[in-house]
C-alpha cells in the first residue's frame, strides 16, 4: 500500500481506503464491519470514512463499535465523517451548513463513534442559503476545539471552494483541505475542465468515492441482479435503473477482455484506474463482506500495470472525456 499526501496538507492517507456508506448497519452489523475493518488496516488502510446521514446515524455507531472492539491505537489510523443532511426535520437541522447543526452535528458524530475528534470533518454538500463565512468560522471552531484535525468539502463546485478558501484565507482561519468527489469509469466530470486546474493550483486533497458505481464495474450486474446485492436492497430502487442500463453495461462487458489479460478482476482494474489520477489522495472502496475487501485491495498492485496504452484502451470503451460532457 502506498501514502499519498492529503493535498498540501502534512498527512499521508492510503492509496486505498474504506468507507461504510450503505454497508454498515444494513448489510454489515457490528461483527462484520470490525472484520472488513480489520481486513483493510491490515492491508495497510488507514482512513475509515462515515457520515452522520449513513443509516440515520446508526453506521457511525457501528463504525464506533468497531473501533472499540478492534482497539487500535488512535494515532494508527484516521476516522473521517460528513454533515449536511442532519437526522431531524427541524427548519433548522435538515440540509444545511448553518454555524448551529454544524456544532450540534459534530457533537453527535463523536458521541456516536466513540471518538474525542474525527481526522476530517466534511460539508457534505454545498448549502446556498447559509453565507459561506459562518461555515468557515464554524469549522474554523471546530478544528479549534480539537473536534476536527482538518475539513473538507464533498461535491462542491470549484467556484464555492475558492470562495471557502478565499474567506479563510482572509480572516485567517483553517482552511478546507480536500474535496470528497464521485471518481471512477462513468463519472470522472470532477477531474475535468475547472476541476483539473483548481486540483493543481490550489493543491487540494481528493478523497474520491464509489469506484465501482455502486459494484456495477465489479461485473455482477451483467446477469441480472443478484439477490445478495446492493440492487436488490429495500430503500435502494432509485439505484437499480443506474445499475442495469444496457448501455453501460456493455462497456462493462468491454472491459472485462482488458482484465483478463491483465489477470486481475473486473473490480481490481477499474479500482486500480482510480488510482492513476495523480489529484487522488485516497480511492474510498466500500464492501459489503470480507471477501470483497480482501478482492479489492489488490487493485494497489494492478495499478502499475496500467500502460498509457492500456488506459488508451480503456478511455476508447468508456468514450473518455467526451461521455462525461454527453451526461
Ligand atoms: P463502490 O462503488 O465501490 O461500491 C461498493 C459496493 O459494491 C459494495 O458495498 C458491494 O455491494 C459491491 N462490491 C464491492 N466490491 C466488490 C467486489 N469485489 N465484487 C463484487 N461486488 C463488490 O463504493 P461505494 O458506493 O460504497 O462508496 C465507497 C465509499 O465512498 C462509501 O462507503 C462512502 O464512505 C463514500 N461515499 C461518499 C459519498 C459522498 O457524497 N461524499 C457518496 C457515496 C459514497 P454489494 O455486495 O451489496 O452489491
Amino acid at each position: 500500500m502506498e501514502y499519498r499526501h492529503l493535498g498540501r496538507t502534512g498527512i499521508r492517507v492510503s492509496e486505498l481506503s474504506f468507507g461504510s456508506w450503505v454497508t454498515f448497519h444494513t448489510q454489515a452489523d457490528v461483527d462484520a464491519a470490525a472484520e472488513m475493518m480489520a481486513a483493510a488496516y491490515d492491508a495497510g488502510v488507514n482512513f475509515f470514512d462515515n457520515a452522520e446521514a449513513y443509516a440515520g446515524g446508526r453506521s457511525e455507531e457501528v463504525m464506533g463499535s468497531a473501533l472499540k472492539k478492534l482497539k487500535w491505537r488512535r494515532g494508527s489510523y484516521l476516522v473521517t465523517t460528513k454533515i449536511y443532511w442532519g437526522l431531524h426535520d427541524g427548519v433548522n437541522e435538515k440540509n444545511t451548513l448553518n454555524r448551529k447543526r454544524l456544532i450540534e452535528g459534530i457533537n453527535g458524530s463523536l458521541q456516536r463513534l466513540g471518538l474525542e475528534y474525527v481526522d476530517v470533518l466534511y460539508c457534505h454538500r454545498p448549502d446556498h442559503t447559509t453565507p459561506i463565512e459562518e461555515t468557515v468560522w464554524a469549522m474554523h471552531n471546530i478544528i479549534e476545539w480539537g473536534k476536527a484535525m482538518y475539513w473538507g468539502t464533498s461535491e462542491w463546485s470549484a467556484a464555492e471552494i475558492v470562495q471557502a478558501i478565499e474567506v479563510a484565507e482572509r480572516h485567517h482561519l483553517h482552511k478546507p483541505v480536500t474535496e470528497q468527489p464521485v471518481y471512477n469509469l462513468f463519472e470522472r466530470h470532477r477531474f475535468s475542465g475547472e476541476y483539473e486546474r483548481f486540483y493543481r493550483d490550489y493543491g487540494y486533497g481528493a478523497t474520491t468515492w464509489s469506484p465501482l458505481a455502486s459494484g456495477l464495474l465489479s461485473g455482477k450486474y451483467l446477469k441480472g441482479i443478484p439477490q445478495d446485492s446492493r440492487a436488490a436492497l429495500k430503500g435502494y430502487e432509485w439505484l437499480k435503473e443506474r445499475l442495469t442500463d444496457k448501455a453501460r453495461l456493455a462497456k462493462v462487458q468491454a472491459l472485462e477482455s482488458i482484465a483478463q489479460e491483465l489477470g486481475c478482476t473486473l473490480a481490481q482494474l477499474s479500482i486500480a484506474w482510480c488510482l492513476k489520477n495523480p489529484f487522488v489522495s485516497t480511492v474510498i472502496t466500500g464492501a459489503s463482506r470480507v471477501a470483497q475487501v480482501h478482492e479489492n485491495m489488490k487493485a494497489a498492485e494492478i495499478a502499475p500495470k496500467l500502460t498509457p496504452e492500456i488506459l488508451a484502451r480503456i478511455d476508447a470503451i468508456f468514450g473518455g472525456k467526451k461521455e462525461e460532457e454527453d451526461e
